[in-house]
């Protein structure tokens, strides 16, 4: 998946945001199957059952071959993550600020284990569950 970098209008192999989110919903991306470039159409989907919950996915789908893309996964635990990192996000740019980096890099350090945290529910739910 290519995505369409916002800011300098480039194709980036990585979303420009951390969590994978499209910033807006006109953002453009690149099937990775059939190369068309389309606009994201964020939706979500109930995809099922998992550890005692209903677990939900926002996805967008390529218009041309109909692949779909989860880009996040809704779980008690991955909201509680995402909560947790907008704070660290805030708190690491105040830090920068008040010019305490040593302070900043601890916070983007607990950032990071959030992240890698997401990631690995990401990847289990998505052997699990097919859009
Ligand atoms: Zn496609």
């Amino acid at each position: 998946m290519k995505f369409i970098d916002p800011k300098s209008g480039k194709e980036v192999d990585k979303h420009p945001d951390p969590d994978g989110k499209p910033s807006s919903s006109n953002e453009e991306v690149t099937c990775d199957k059939c190369f068309t470039t389309f606009a994201i159409r964020a939706q979500t989907k109930r995809v099922g059952m998992y550890k005692g919950e209903q677990i939900k996915a926002e996805y967008f789908e390529c218009p041309s071959c109909m692949k779909r893309y989860p880009y996040l996964w809704l779980t008690n635990e991955t909201r509680k993550l995402r909560a947790k990192n907008k704070e660290i996000q805030k708190l690491y740019g105040a830090l920068i600020k008040a010019g305490k980096p040593s302070e900043a890099l601890m916070e983007k350090a607990k950032f990071n284990q959030n992240m890698q945290r997401y990631r690995e529910i990401e990847k289990e739910l998505k052997n699990r569950f097919s859009l």
